[in-house]
């Protein structure tokens, strides 16, 4: 027997005019690259949203027809994340940090129709010229007329358009289209470290039903009266879905725009009274780092902040708390899984834990969320045991998990019983938390033993001395592969090897300790500020470690 609830399908539209209805007043404030701010509310969004669907659908725009994006965290960008969707056409977010094959890559794969631009990433198009796919009929430059490009090699190939001007008197409502709800809304592709980007293609259903778990209070658990910031780039995993969450909930939004400097962002924490934000771990090093170097700068209402995409390691959880009394939630995704899949809230099992005991256990990537399934299997397929040593690779499931890539068949990652294989080696404790202990190309295999590189990285970036930290293998004659610690010293320190190292007994095993230390300036990472591994492998290619 059938249910008898009506059947409405979950749509991205629904989200906006639920937003725009029910929370007029919330605010939505936007930073230009000069630091002014653009001020609208959720219904001159929807307005614009709806103009530009029109403008689109004038230009012959068809369902399923993509729409690419290379900008920043803006009023427009969010526009284009409704519009476009809404309309039943997908919205490709590409990242502006990849290289230029990188993105001449995904342009193609996507087949692309339109390309919408900041001013400022024009460069990035104009470093395109000769790459641009055949199927792109026009670049809209997301600004006015006075700021299209005076001069450009792109003048004659293809239509050049401003923003403002296209969308400019059309009309402010669209009579948006009842689509199935797993019609494709969005399509993002993986950092692609290793081997070709692979697209992910989101549904309006599974954007709905993560943006709606997004909202349970132990994962961002935000509501209308927040005033919510995603320092997550909108043009990765749709920022998180925080754009349709925070609609969801009618929230205020405060997006950064280019410039995530600390003292820029703790500016639009203060000014705007900013009470949530998530990003990956770099950016709040960092700002924690330029509080400190200042006892007058301070928060004069801590935010909480959500942070994933790397672990996040302690000393930085723990100085936010005690210094500044910010919680911050650890949290893991992928872009495969929209993103969110564990967060680390404390639950009946640990409540009564005190902050030094639970600072310590938040390095962990925490439970599945409701909706998010999880195993775990070793090498030979057998789940591990929940003990919190054993490890093997984390596959997950559920309604907002990728089924397959974009344009790809079979790909290995995805299992013929319906899970999706991360890459992720984790171990599973007896609470059902997860850690990761490394990317699965990442692990140190010394001696037929693994070694995790991330636990070496995390735990010498406690050390008083260290700014950055990376562990990747280099060949051994008998163990195969030993671990290579590269330190970037804090400004001003120059510690040695000795006391690098020694940083590690007690700590961990003894033939987990790094076999050498050396000293750079700087860590490559990649367009999703993650440490680049496979550079500083290619790198290092070299070096062996001495034979004992
Ligand atoms: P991406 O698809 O580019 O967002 O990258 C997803 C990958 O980032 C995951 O498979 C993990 O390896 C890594 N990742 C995400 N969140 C975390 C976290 N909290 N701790 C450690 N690694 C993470």
């Amino acid at each position: 027997m059938l249910g008898l609830m009506q059947d409405r399908p979950l749509l991205i539209s629904s989200i906006l005019e639920h937003a725009a209805r029910n929370h007029p007043r919330s605010k939505i404030v936007s930073a230009r690259p000069d630091g002014s701010l653009a001020r609208h509310g959720w219904p001159e969004i929807a307005a614009r949203a709806a103009q530009l669907a029109h403008a689109l659908a004038k230009r012959g725009v068809q369902r399923g027809e993509r729409i690419a994006t290379l900008a920043w965290n803006d009023h427009r960008h969010l526009e284009a994340y409704y519009g476009i969707s809404s309309m039943g056409a997908v919205l490709h977010t590409v990242n502006p940090r990849l290289f230029p094959g990188q993105i001449a890559f995904i342009l193609e794969d996507a087949q692309d129709t339109h390309l919408m631009v900041d001013p400022t990433l024009w460069p990035v198009v104009e470093g395109l010229a000769d790459k641009l796919p055949a199927s792109l009929r026009a670049i809209i430059v997301m600004g006015e007329a006075a700021q299209l490009p005076a001069e450009t090699r792109l003048r004659g190939r293809v239509e050049i358009l401003a923003h403002e001007a296209l969308i400019a008197g059309e009309p402010v409502r669209f009579d948006w289209p009842d689509l199935d709800e797993r019609t494709a809304s969005s399509l993002c592709y993986t950092s692609g470290t290793t081997g070709e980007p692979k697209g992910v293609l989101y549904s309006h259903r599974s954007t709905v039903i993560h943006g709606l778990s997004a909202l349970q209070r132990d994962a961002f658990g935000f509501g209308a009266l927040d005033v919510v910031m995603p320092v997550v780039p909108m043009f990765h995993v749709n920022a998180w879905g925080i754009p349709y969450s925070a609609a969801m909930a009618g929230s205020s939004l405060v997006l950064p725009g280019p410039k995530l400097d600390p003292a820029s962002l703790h500016r639009l924490f203060e000014e705007e009274g900013v009470t949530f934000s998530a990003g990956v771990p770099t950016i709040w090093t960092a700002l924690l780092q330029w509080l400190r170097a200042d006892p007058a700068r301070r928060f004069s209402k801590p935010p909480r902040l959500v942070v994933g995409g790397t672990a996040l390691p302690t000393a930085i959880n723990a100085g936010f708390l005690k210094e500044y009394g910010v919680r911050i939630l650890h949290a893991w995704g992928m872009t495969e899984t929209s993103p969110l899949g564990t967060a680390n809230a404390p639950k009946v099992e640990n409540a009564d834990w005190d902050d030094d005991r639970f600072l310590d256990y938040a390095r962990k990537q925490g439970r599945p969320l409701y909706g998010a399934e999880i195993r775990v299997r070793d090498a030979e397929g057998k789940e591990i045991p929940h003990d919190g040593v054993a490890f093997g690779e984390l596959e997950i499931r559920g309604p907002w998990v990728a089924s397959a890539y974009f344009n790809r068949k079979d790909d290995p990652a995805f299992t013929p019983d319906g899970w999706f294989r991360t890459g992720d080696v984790v171990t599973v404790d007896e609470l059902g938390c997860i850690e990761i202990v490394d990317r699965a190309k990442d692990v140190i295999k010394s001696g037929g033993e693994w070694i995790s590189s991330i636990t070496l990285e995390n735990l010498i970036m406690g050390h008083p001395k260290v700014q950055e930290a990376a562990v990747i293998p280099m060949h051994h004659p008998k163990w195969d592969e030993r671990p290579l610690l590269l330190v970037v010293p804090k400004s001003g320190e120059a510690p040695t090897a000795e006391e690098i190292l020694a940083f590690y007994e007690g700590k961990v095993a003894k033939w987990w300790i790094p076999d050498a230390v050396e000293f750079v300036e700087s860590l490559p990472h990649t367009a999703t500020g993650k440490l680049w591994k496979a550079e500083l492998k290619a790198r290092y290619r070299g070096r062996s470690a001495a034979a004992e």
